[in-house]
Formats: structure tokens, sequence, C-alpha cells
């Protein structure tokens, strides 16, 4: 199935390749379709988000079929905050480094007992003829106080993975790739189009 990724995030793009790629061998990004769209993220969940940018850039693309990935931090100790504010949780045009300052100025002298938080992702594919299917992945972590490893992006190195005993940016890309959100919520994804062909 041609496929184009609602996405201009590089990193997510990445993720999504390595993870899908042997799926959909004809995955097209929006730079190499020439698309230049920048879908209003104004939803209240991930999942509206993610509708909304695949169902925009299926419509944009005229593609058959268009994939969005929307995701972010779920703090328990700041009520849910970034949620669905992740990629701007310090302001319009901020980068990861500032929005991971001001997580670590909100969470300032939270102990590691309340820093429980999870990623969320939740992945969106819209088709022509077809209703979209939209499915949410998880993943449980602990909020670091200091960053950790190199690897990765966004909030991956203030992330703690307790079952690697480690953070995600300190994780290879097959390794983040084998238990993340993103990896869950595409994993669901592919489990739903299986049945569709069964
Ligand atoms: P979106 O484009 O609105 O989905 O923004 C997602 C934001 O959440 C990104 O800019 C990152 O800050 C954060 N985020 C989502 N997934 C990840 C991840 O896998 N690792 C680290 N940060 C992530």
């Amino acid at each position: 199935m041609k496929l184009i990724l609602a996405t201009n995030n590089a990193h997510k793009m990445r993720e999504i390749f390595e993870i899908l790629g042997s799926d959909f061998p004809e995955m097209t990004t929006m730079k190499q379709a020439g698309l230049d769209i920048d879908v209003v993220e104004d939803g209240d969940t991930f999942q509206a988000n993610a509708i909304k940018k695949a169902e925009t850039v299926l419509r944009e693309s005229g593609f058959p079929a268009a994939l969005a990935d929307d995701s972010g931090l779920i703090v328990d100790a700041l009520d849910g905050a970034p949620g669905v504010y992740s990629a701007r949780y310090a302001g319009e045009g901020h980068d990861d480094n500032e929005n991971n300052a001001k997580l670590m100025r909100d969470m300032s002298g939270v102990p590691r007992e309340r820093r429980t938080c999870r990623f969320a992702s939740a992945v969106a594919l819209a088709r022509t003829g077809k209703e979209t299917v939209c499915v949410l992945g998880t993943v449980e972590g602990i909020l670091l106080p200091e960053p950790r490893g190199t690897n990765g992006f966004g909030y991956d190195p203030y992330f703690y993975y307790p079952p690697f005993g480690k953070s995600f940016a300190e994780l290879s890309a097959e390794e983040k790739n084998s238990v993340s959100h993103r990896k869950r919520a595409l994993e669901a994804l592919q489990e739903i189009l299986r049945r569709e062909n069964a």
C-alpha cells in the first residue's frame, strides 16, 4: 500500500520507518511528496490530533493512505502535563532543551517515588474510502532529575525505563524500538491490519 507519513519530525519518521518499513516499503515522507503543510494540533487528546493530521494529509496529498503519530510525555506529579503540549511545553517555537529545562524546573524537589510518568503515542491511519483507524501505545517510566545518554530525542534523556535500567537516550535504536510507546501503537495497528486481511 502506498503510504505517506504525516509528520515532519525526522526522529519520529526514522523510528516509524525502522518499525514499519518492512510492512510498508512504499512509505513516503511529506518532504519527498513536496507537501509543505503544518497541521494545527488543537485537539484535547493525542488521538484527536493524530486523526486530524492523518486525515488532513490524506486529503492534501492525494495518497491512498496517510499515517500520523501524535505523542508526548505524561507526568503524574504534574497532573498529566506536558501531555498534548509536549512539543511546545516551554512555549511556541521552543526546542527540546527548553522543554526539558522547564520540565526540570517544574519537577524540582519532587522525590523519586512521585516521579512516575509515561510516554504515549497515538497512531492514526487514514485511508481513502475507509474509516480512520487510531490506536494508542504507552510505556511507563520514572522521570530522572538529570539527563542520561545522548541517543533518541525530546524527553528521552530524562525518561528512565526500569526493565532495562537505562534512560531511553541510553538505549540503542533497536532497544528503544522494541519497547517504546510508538512500537506498541504500531504493533496494535499491524494487528488490526492483519485481522482486516485475514
Ligand atoms: P507532536 O509532534 O505533537 O506529537 O510532539 C511530540 C513531542 O513529544 C516531541 O516533540 C517530543 O518532545 C515528545 N516525544 C514524543 N515521542 C517521544 C519519544 O519517543 N521520545 C522523547 N520525546 C518524545
